[in-house]
């Protein structure tokens, strides 16, 4: 016989694992159901470092930041690991672009303090850099690293604690609205759901499709690399920050990003949004020699004293909305059920906020921020 449980979540990257944590710690009957094994490397929350900031180009995702660093903090309080560090973040763009003008007048919206600070001033505090004569850069000290595949694995063992039902090797084959219940079949169980949550990441197009939702996305397979320092000392997160430079066309206008040293011995950075198109299921994992050409460019104009050498490298999915902002909304004619897609590169800091509204969009509660940017309807030319 099926098994009745209230919530099923279907996924157990961050915004899933963080859904069946957050429904856990309230009691709540919630089966996470994964298609492969935790912690793998498959998907988009696996590795060692997530940028995690208030600097960003649209007020709604600083108040988002504004929700997410306290649920993260109540994450680290009950679980007693030591899942963030702060390190500070640089944005750097040309005087006057719009990178940083965007992210000024979303953290003054906010209310949130930034200093802005000329080439001379980052020469002074992060000698690290070799800038171009008309870079500025805005430095916001609440910014750091999230250790990405410890989030997810504390998100989970936290969810267990609580009392919420995980399984891995668990791939959903088959949800069918029942009245209005779900029947959910994997390849071992069967279970009877009041709500659903849908959080499978790159596999998200698939899985709306079989609910008549046809979003615009492309899967992207993005290519990242650790860089040898000259002088480690030089480039811990005590002396060297998460940096963005932007002008390029990904989301938020960000070109290339990187992180102090942290997880594994070196410099890691990576351009944003400019991996080939592919899909969840036939991308290759093959490292982007050419890509890699340019980052290696890049580290040795910016960064000389972090471009030694090539150490590691790899490749992680990125799912992407046209607009590069968050999907985040209901099946149509199905209260019960709600999704998130379209992570466009940028989700994992918000991990557990995203599974909060989730939860209040299913629960129809109101929501702790506006959805309305994030609806699938925007996508005038989908079925939804
Ligand atoms: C290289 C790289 C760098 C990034 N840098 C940052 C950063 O600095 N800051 C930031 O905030 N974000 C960053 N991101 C983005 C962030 O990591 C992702 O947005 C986030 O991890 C997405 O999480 P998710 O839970 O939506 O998806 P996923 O982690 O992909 O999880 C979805 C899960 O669903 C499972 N699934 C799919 N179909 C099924 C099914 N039928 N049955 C059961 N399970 C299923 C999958 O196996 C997968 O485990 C980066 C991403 C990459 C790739």
């Amino acid at each position: 016989m099926a098994e009745k449980i209230e919530y099923c979540v279907v996924g157990a990257g961050v915004v899933g694992s963080s859904a069946a944590y957050l429904l856990a710690r309230e009691g709540k009957s919630v089966a996470l159901l994964e298609q492969f094994e935790f912690a793998h490397d498959r998907g988009s929350s696996h590795g060692e470092s997530r940028i995690t900031r208030y600097a960003y180009d649209h007020p709604l995702y600083v108040r988002m930041a504004k929700r997410g660093f306290p649920l993260w903090s109540e994450i680290i309080a009950e679980s007693g690991e030591e899942l963030y560090i702060q390190t500070g973040g640089i944005d750097l763009d040309e005087i006057g672009g719009k990178g940083i003008r965007d992210c000024r007048s979303s953290l003054d919206a906010e209310n949130i303090s930034y200093e802005l600070l000329d080439r001379a001033e980052i020469k002074k505090r992060f000698p690290q850099f070799e800038l171009p004569n008309n870079y500025e850069g805005l430095y916001q000290a609440d910014a750091g690293i999230l250790n990405a595949s410890l989030c997810v694995k504390t998100l989970q063992t936290l969810a267990r604690k609580n009392g919420g039902h995980l399984a891995d090797k668990a791939a959903v084959i088959k949800i069918e609205a029942e009245g209005d219940e779900f029947a959910i079949t994997t390849k071992t169980q069967k279970l009877i759901a009041k709500k659903l949550l849908l959080c499978a990441g790159s596999w998200m197009g698939p899985v709306l499709h079989g609910w008549g939702v046809d979003l615009p996305l492309t899967v992207t397979q993005e290519q990242w690399a650790f860089f040898e320092a000259k002088d480690s000392a030089a480039f811990m997160p005590n002396k060297f920050p998460i940096f963005i430079e932007h002008g390029g066309e990904g989301s938020g206008g960000i070109g290339w990003y990187g992180f102090p040293i942290f997880g594994r011995n070196g410099v890691k950075s990576a351009f944003h949004q400019t991996g080939k198109v592919t899909t969840a299921d036939t991308r290759d994992f093959e490292v982007d020699e050419k890509q890699l050409h340019e980052l290696h460019e890049r580290m040795q104009k910016f960064l000389p004293d972090a471009s030694t050498n090539i150490i590691h490298a790899g490749t992680c999915l990125y799912t992407n909305s046209p607009d590069t902002h968050f999907v985040i909304d209901r099946i149509p004619d199905h209260n019960n059920a709600v999704f998130f897609t379209g992570c466009s590169g940028h989700a994992f800091k918000f991990g557990p906020v995203i599974a909060e509204l989730l939860i209040q969009l299913v629960d129809r509660k109101q929501p702790t921020v506006d959805l309305k940017m994030f609806s699938a309807r925007r996508f005038s030319a989908i079925k939804v």
